[in-house]
């Protein structure tokens, strides 16, 4: 988390620890922050109309926008087969309940299928649920084009975005597209865990997940988490998009450049600079985590929700081969690490897999 978040936590979760819907004057003047905050987020969303509601999670947020959409009726839902498990696994439990869902495929640079987009929307299209920026490769979907489909083939259609990987790196101006509902993360972009925003084009056309006091326009009740809520503003108020994107860009190709010399393969899927997969091959990805993980470098399998599981499906929808997918991780960039730390990573990266590969051949 970045430094300045910790000092607003104190402020706001001792010195002003008041219920933003409480009636004493303290307590309005959080409520009014709390509604500053949400305009805050508004504009730097770029959206020309519309709400932000602050969730426990981006999890809940993608519940929330698909859920809360759901209407009787001979409606269809869409979504990618390389969403999110928070947005995926909402997909294949509605098709369970008996909804009618379509799932689309990527295309091998793992973008949602276009042609094959257009072909399942039409007037029945109630819902399309479609990631701006991939977790698994940092594939980046084109929000405008899918915007366009929607307005020519189901423009009564809610559009949902999950921007988590997205918002505050891949720049993206909700006024220029269609979207009615953006889910996005304060964790992913050095704010806090446990905090997190859904925005809300046309509250009305919302429901939502649980009764409760109203609080948040009745779409998402129980008292604000205000001290997280002020924190991910900080964390969005210092953060410098178009600096952090150029540095992470640089840090990758200086990590992919010392990694490939040790003979480590990098898939780069062309995206989000924040997000990178390599293959080990011959040895399991799983093995190079433990013993990474004994040196001080963390990787990934997959994403943190799902690598208990065996496999990949994002990959796999993709088409890479089983045997890349054992073999395979994710590197994680972020805007605080210095190009000594990546060099320093990457070398240890290259010489445990030279290691491991000479033991196991
Ligand atoms: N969507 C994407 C694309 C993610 O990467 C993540 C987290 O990794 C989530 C949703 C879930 O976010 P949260 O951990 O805030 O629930």
């Amino acid at each position: 988390m970045a430094e300045e978040c910790l000092e607003v936590y104190r402020e706001f979760a001792c010195d002003r620890f008041f219920n933003p819907s409480a009636l004493a004057v303290e307590s309005l003047q959080v409520s009014k922050q709390i509604a500053e905050t949400e305009k805050f987020f508004l504009k730097k969303l770029d959206a020309s109309e519309g709400t932000v509601l602050f969730t426990g999670c981006a999890t809940e947020s993608n519940n929330l926008a698909i859920r809360g959409s759901l209407r009787k009726g001979d409606y269809e839902y869409v979504f990618s087969v390389g969403e999110h498990p928070s947005v995926y696994n909402v997909g294949k439990k509605l098709e369970s309940e008996g909804y009618k869902v379509f799932f689309v495929p990527l295309d091998k640079n793992g973008k949602v299928n276009l042609t094959e987009l257009e072909k399942v929307l039409s007037e029945k299209t109630r819902l399309i649920s479609i990631m701006q920026v991939s977790n698994e490769t940092g594939a980046v979907n084109d929000i405008e084009k899918i915007s366009l489909l929607k307005k020519r083939l189901c423009p009564r259609a809610v559009l949902h975005v999950d921007g988590v990987q997205g918002f505050m790196k891949i720049p993206l101006s909700l006024r220029k597209t269609e979207v009615d509902l953006y889910s996005f993360s304060a964790h992913k972009i050095y704010g806090p865990k446990g905090v997190a925003g859904l925005y809300v084009k046309n509250k009305n056309a919302l429901k939502p997940l649980f009764e409760g006091g109203g609080q948040q326009f009745g779409l998402r009740s129980g008292t604000e988490n205000v001290p997280a809520i002020m924190q991910f503003r900080k964390a969005v108020e210092i953060i410098d998009v178009e600096k952090n994107f150029k540095n992470v860009s640089s840090l990758k190709e200086k990590f992919k450049k010392v990694v490939s010399s040790y003979g480590v393969r990098c898939v780069d899927f062309g995206g989000s600079p924040y997000i990178l997969n390599i293959v080990f091959d011959g040895v399991k990805g799983e093995t190079m985590l433990h013993a990474l993980d004994e040196k001080g470098v963390v990787i990934g399998l997959g994403s943190a929700c799902s690598a208990k599981k065996a496999g990949n499906r994002v990959l796999e929808e993709i088409g890479v081969s089983r045997n890349d997918i054992i073999s395979s991780a994710r590197i994680s960039f972020s805007a605080y690490q210095t190009v000594s730390e990546i060099e320093t990573a990457a070398h240890i990266i290259g010489e445990v897999y030279q290691d491991i590969k000479q033991r196991v051949s």
